[in-house]
């Protein structure tokens, strides 16, 4: 695996691949590894000759300065899990190397209605971090094809916005690949780690809590379901700042279900210091 820290090497070695006409297929992390993020690879492996993974904790998309201090940094162990998993390129970047005109603002990106719903409503800014640095990290590293976790529902959606807002969508293809999960259901998250040995065992409940919604789903009102939900999440102690059913193309919350419309299932809860997200589709 070779490393590149400066976007101008990584640029210089990417013009070399797509020279000799060779697929480059491109993973976002913030770093801190596990299994799900080797899926990301695994796919982009199977289908490009080459792929860049990039760790970048991206200080833009944090609204919580607290979230962000305190983000794992696992740096040795991910290095040794992308050369296992046989990642041609990891990139580095610094703060600097990705905002060298400091981490402000320099356009707005407009998301519509993604950036006042869920995770958007919650997390004021956020998307727009998110847009910030994977359109720097697009321009330099120009992917034939791009792979997301489904596990951040919203925010590949917003990425899929993001390619089009910047003409990209007929040479960028976006992959959205499934939630890998612990085997009592938990899904994988860097954040997991933060989770004391209480904790870990009552996070599963938010994956139990979308399955029970799945399970329970019927056409006509939510409202019971729902609520019965949000009692089963706050029962195990957690703070819920969502869970809600939307419809699985726009996000718009869906309240009276007409037993057609394809849905998904969102929940976003902290246990303690720890925030949470999953997502289940329904149908
Ligand atoms: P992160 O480093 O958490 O920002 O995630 C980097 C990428 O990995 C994003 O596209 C995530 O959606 C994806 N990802 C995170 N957790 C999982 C998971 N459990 N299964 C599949 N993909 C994931």
């Amino acid at each position: 695996m070779i490393l590149f820290k400066k976007a101008a090497d990584l640029r210089k070695w990417l013009d070399d691949q797509r020279q000799k006409k060779n697929k480059v297929g491109f993973v976002p992390t913030m770093g801190a590894l596990h299994k799900g993020h080797l899926s990301l690879i695994a796919s982009s492996e199977m289908e490009n000759l080459c792929t860049v993974c990039s760790i970048f904790v991206n200080p833009t998309q944090f609204n919580d300065p607290k979230d962000f201090e305190k983000y794992p940094v696992t740096l040795e162990q991910d290095i040794s899990m992308l050369e296992e998993a046989g990642t041609d390129v990891l990139f580095l970047p610094s703060v600097s190397e990705m905002y060298p005109e400091g981490p402000k603002p320099n356009m707005h990106y407009e998301l519509g209605f993604l950036e006042t719903t869920l995770e958007g409503k919650y997390r004021p800014g956020h998307f727009q971090g998110v847009c910030m640095v994977v359109h720097r990290l697009l321009d330099m590293v120009q992917p034939d094809n791009l792979y997301l976790g489904q596990k951040d529902y919203q925010q590949c959606m917003v990425i899929g916005r993001l390619v089009h807002l910047i003409g990209k969508q007929d040479s960028i293809k976006v992959n959205v690949c499934p939630t890998l999960r612990e085997t009592d259901g938990l899904a994988m998250s860097s954040r997991n780690m933060r989770l004391n040995e209480q904790e870990r065992k009552t996070a599963v409940v938010i994956s139990q809590t979308l399955s029970y919604i799945k399970e329970q789903l019927r056409p006509g009102p939510l409202s019971s379901l729902l609520k019965e939900a949000e009692g089963r999440l706050a029962a195990a102690g957690y703070r819920t700042d969502y869970i809600e059913v939307a419809d699985a193309k726009t996000l718009a919350p869906v309240n009276n279900w007409d037993g057609r419309q394809a849905l998904v299932a969102l929940a976003a809860a902290f246990l303690n210091e720890v925030r949470l997200i999953d997502n289940m589709l329904l149908t």
